[in-house]
């Protein structure tokens, strides 16, 4: 039988950026785009052009992603025409694929909130949905407080998503704004909702209020929706929206979904997960959780014991899922061979042939795990792991040594007898028999460390003109008694490639140095530098 087409829509950079703390940059949102885009989702929602300059600069051009690029806003204020709303033209003008408004469906809010009639809100869905379709658009329309409105007046509910659909709307989106819905609430207004508007045309916008987002999400499914809307890591206001990461598997994985379901995430995506989901939270400066479903650190791990020795024999004894389908993996703390695995897989993956009985191989692990112990994170440096790959297995060259920093920060009056903060470094570079010496002046201590490294490599100089370092996160863990600090250091070379190197230490500017150190280093490997 074939299986039906079901749609995920994803509002990370749109809903996700009303979390508490997260403030995105024009460079977040493209990179966080082009992961979504990488994963195979089928809509990403980019934000909320006009409402603020980041979001009217990313609808600006056409970014050319494979998903369908969602530009989200208002319907027409009421009382205005269609062509008289600056808001509204932001939208139609925006660089989009499709545009998602966002309408009242719950009639007290159309008379406490918009404080216009029930007909006029119904024109404004019209007149909105009908002057996109003239773009060109696909036009989606999310019902807020659908299911509030619903249990107060169903009439007008559906009309409202109704009005949408018959003015040729693809989506109509029940938005359970507040989050409070449980799901066999869901299960029996979407239900009733799709009696109205075919389900291929319905879609599920739920909050994690009730801790139960995700399982509002299938109810709805259950129920005849085709489209589900979410957040990677299930970011969002309050408690959040529906987590997509804990979606996605149980759709690709669990017979109940897998069997009735296809969605436009293949296997080979599906493996990204993991990676994905992290690359967020380093993005947004946080420790991954732990006990997330299936990509946590700990959600395959398994303490020693009878539960692990039955795992080696075979592992569907104690887990719902294979780890590897969403490239996490089991931690049986710690079997060699298990780690030697992963070692290969990743020394495969960046293209380096390595043998399995190799002992270098068995050094890179113990490295790794030593490592591992002390901060590093290796999954998000894949730069510093190629390295010290590399370097164990004896293939990288000794460009240059540093024979000597120095870093000073100093307060003192400036010429106009203001107190300011100067950082300045001196770094001495040895290459071969020559000594190079170079001073910077830099905005803080770690950045005068860079331009100073960076001013002088002799004959390396030119691998590393057009190195830029495009981000710098700091996290301070803790580990046994002291705290220390990990350093991750984004850069981009004039190709546009970019890269993560770490560094680890007790000293904020030594775990800067190992960072910067290696994301040099690793630039002249790439570049096939001469040793
Ligand atoms: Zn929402």
């Amino acid at each position: 039988m074939a299986r039906e087409r079901l749609y995920l829509f994803d509002t990370t950079l749109r809903d996700g950026a009303q979390t508490n703390g997260v403030d995105f940059t024009l460079a977040d949102k493209l990179a966080i785009a082009g992961m979504l885009d990488d994963l195979g989702i089928d809509y990403v929602e980019g934000g909320y052009p006009g409402a603020n300059p980041t979001d009217t600069e990313l609808f600006g051009e056409d970014r050319k992603f494979d998903t369908t690029f969602t530009a989200f806003g208002m319907t027409r204020r009421p009382g205005r025409s269609a062509s008289n709303d600056p808001g509204l033209a932001a939208l139609l003008e925006a660089k989009a694929d499709a545009i998602c408004f966002v309408a009242k469906a719950w009639d007290y809010h159309v008379r406490v909130a918009l404080e216009t009639t029930d007909e006029e809100n119904l024109a404004s869905i019209r007149d909105s949905v009908k002057a996109a379709k003239a773009k060109g658009r696909e036009v989606l329309l999310d019902c807020e407080h659908f299911f509030d409105g619903y249990k107060a007046n169903p009439k007008y509910a559906i009309e409202c998503a109704k009005a949408a659909y018959d003015e040729g709307a693809r989506w109509v989106v029940l938005c359970d704004t507040n989050g409070g819905t449980l799901p066999h609430e869901v299960k029996e207004i979407v239900g009733a909702v799709c009696k109205a508007i075919p389900g291929d045309h319905v879609g599920i916008h739920a909050h994690n209020d009730t801790e139960q987002a995700v399982a509002n999400s299938f109810a709805a499914v259950r129920a005849g929706a085709r489209q589900i809307q979410g957040t990677l890591n299930g970011l969002g206001e309050r408690c959040g929206n529906a987590n997509l990461v804990s979606i996605i598997p149980t759709l690709k994985l669990k017979p109940e979904f897998a069997g009735k379901f296809e969605i436009g995430v293949t296997d080979a995506q599906l493996h990204k997960l993991t990676l994905a989901s992290h690359a967020l939270d380093e993005r947004l400066n946080r420790a991954p959780n732990r006990h997330a479903p299936y990509v946590g650190e700990s959600a395959f791990a398994t303490k020693a014991g009878i539960h692990a020795s039955a795992i080696m024999k075979d592992p569907a004894t104690y887990e719902h899922t294979a780890p590897e389908a969403v490239g996490n993996r089991r931690k049986v703390l710690v079997s060699e061979q298990a780690g030697k695995s992963n070692i290969l897989t990743e020394l495969e993956r960046i293209g380096i042939k390595a043998d399995k009985d190799d002992p270098r191989v068995g050094r890179l692990l113990e490295i790794v795990k030593e490592r591992e112990t002390i901060g590093y994170a290796y999954e998000a440096a894949d730069a510093s792991f190629e390295l010290l790959a590399r370097r164990t297995l004896g293939t990288v060259p000794n460009y240059f040594d540093i024979a000597q920093f120095d870093v000073t920060v100093a307060q003192q009056a400036n010429a106009d007898g203001k107190r300011v903060t100067v950082s300045k470094a001196t770094v001495q570079v040895r290459i071969g028999s020559e000594i190079l010496s170079s001073e910077a002046e830099g905005d803080g201590p770690v950045n005068a460390l860079d331009l100073a490294l960076r001013k002088d490599l002799g004959k390396y100089q030119k691998y590393i003109a057009r190195l830029k370092l495009t981000d710098y996160r700091v996290r301070i863990l803790n580990s046994g008694t002291e705290a220390v600090t990990r350093v991750l250091i984004e850069s981009e070379d004039e190709a546009g490639e970019n890269w993560i190197t770490i560094g680890v230490s007790t000293n904020i500017i030594d775990a800067s140095f190992q960072a910067l150190m290696d994301s040099i280093i690793y630039k002249l490997v790439k570049s096939g530098a001469p040793a």
